[in-house]
């Protein structure tokens, strides 16, 4: 009789995604049975033969832990090929030394404060020149093109202002241009949004956030929609060596596990968390993509499955985001966010301390801007804990 773990008789595509979560391929190891991949702590591997080199030889190349994990994240994302790196940053760098000096990016205007610092003062050196643009108004994007444009980056929904990108409309105007377009996912993680299915070329991650989701590790992911974009990845992550350690290719692995169940607790309570801000007289704004009266809920709701554990408010101004800051006692007050306890962050002086005040300003990051990623801790504590903080601010 067949062994159903090693062939195809557990069909990955068929199953539903908490069952893909577990069952994905490498969760038995094939020589001994054990329950979890092993770690191959190991730099290099033994010719047995020369003429017969082994599958891997060196773990910059690749490494069967990491592979696990790349074939993991590639599945989950219905991509063809995953790629692991050392942090969020490099596998989006990564992405990005696919283009060439005197190349030209359309990308979202609220982005990733660090993606945002890469392109202007990194990519910017190299020839590679970047226009932002509000992606909500299509007009603008398709209104920045160039002839030396190459690519199209995306964020949705957008840190931290939780705006919303019709992915689809981007993916088929860049596709019409013959535009690569890359896409951030990590507010969402696959379980909420597979944004390839949608006709996105290249996904990434800071799997440092929700796939690990436990505030240990730091990690990022690339998945490429097909094999020709694979393989250049791959020379890029091989050539650049920012690859991700062994270990902690094991630690995500693990963390992914629970990505369903954790994200299912948190955003829960996320939903559960805006509808109670948006109604308090302390809080001038909120957002979060399942408001009703979110403007880009309609689209959102098209394209994902969830609407995220990621809450920001604004409580009108710097002087009072500071003091509540100071008084909550549940959330770690910390950058970051996607993890079992909650983060409250505080993009102006965090995240976004990079962007200049005007650019941040004009962007809607605004001075009361808070931004809280809804943990597993009970949820009625958590409002608890934000109103007797909110109380003893002072007032506006
Ligand atoms: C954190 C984050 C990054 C950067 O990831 P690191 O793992 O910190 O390098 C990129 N994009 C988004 C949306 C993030 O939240």
């Amino acid at each position: 009789m067949a062994n159903k773990h090693d062939n195809e008789d557990l069909k990955q595509e068929e199953a539903k995604f908490a069952t893909r979560l577990i069952h994905f391929g490498a969760e038995i190891d094939k020589a001994t049975g054990a329950s979890s991949v092993p770690l191959y702590q190991a730099s290099t591997f033994h010719h047995f033969s020369l003429d017969n080199p082994p599958e891997y030889d060196y773990t910059r190349s690749g490494n069967p832990t990491r592979q696990a994990l790349e074939d993991y994240i590639a599945k989950l994302e219905g991509g063809a090929r995953g790629f692991a790196f050392s942090s969020g940053m490099a596998a989006i760098s990564s992405a990005f030394m696919l283009l060439s000096s005197g190349d030209h990016i359309i990308c979202t205007e609220d982005v990733y404060g660090g993606t945002y610092r890469l392109l202007t003062t990194i990519l910017n050196r190299m020839s590679i020149e970047t226009t932002f643009v509000d992606m909500t108004d299509l007009d603008q994007m398709k209104a920045a093109l160039k002839p030396n444009t190459k690519a199209v980056f995306i964020e949705t929904p957008s840190n931290p202002t939780l705006k919303i990108t019709d992915i689809r409309a981007v993916a088929d105007w860049a596709k019409e241009h013959e535009l690569l377009t890359m896409l951030d996912n990590t507010f969402m993680t696959p379980y909420h949004q597979r944004p390839i299915e949608y006709g996105i070329d290249i996904v990434l991650h800071s799997a440092t956030k929700f796939l690990g989701g436990h505030s240990d590790l730091l990690a990022g992911l690339a998945v490429t929609a097909n094999e020709s974009l694979g393989r250049r990845m791959k020379q890029i992550q091989n050539g650049l060596g920012n690859v991700l350690g062994v270990q902690d290719s094991w630690l995500l692995i693990r963390g992914m596990k629970t990505l369903q169940a954790r994200m299912d607790v948190s955003e829960k309570g996320a939903r559960r968390l805006a509808q109670w801000l948006s109604v308090h007289s302390g809080i001038d704004s909120v957002y979060y993509p399942g408001l009703a009266n979110h403007p880009g809920r309609e689209i959102h709701e098209k394209q994902s499955l969830g609407y995220g554990a990621v809450v920001s408010f604004d409580v009108g101004s710097g002087e009072r985001a500071k003091q509540l800051m100071a008084k909550v006692k549940i959330p770690l007050v910390a950058v970051s966010l996607g993890a079992v306890e909650s983060i409250l962050s505080y993009p102006a002086m965090m995240s976004h301390a990079a962007m200049p005040r005007d650019v941040r300003l004009q962007r809607g990051i605004t001075d009361g801007l808070v931004r809280y990623s809804v943990g597993l801790e009970d949820v009625e504590d958590i409002i608890q804990d934000l109103e007797q903080a909110l109380q003893s601010v002072s007032s506006k």
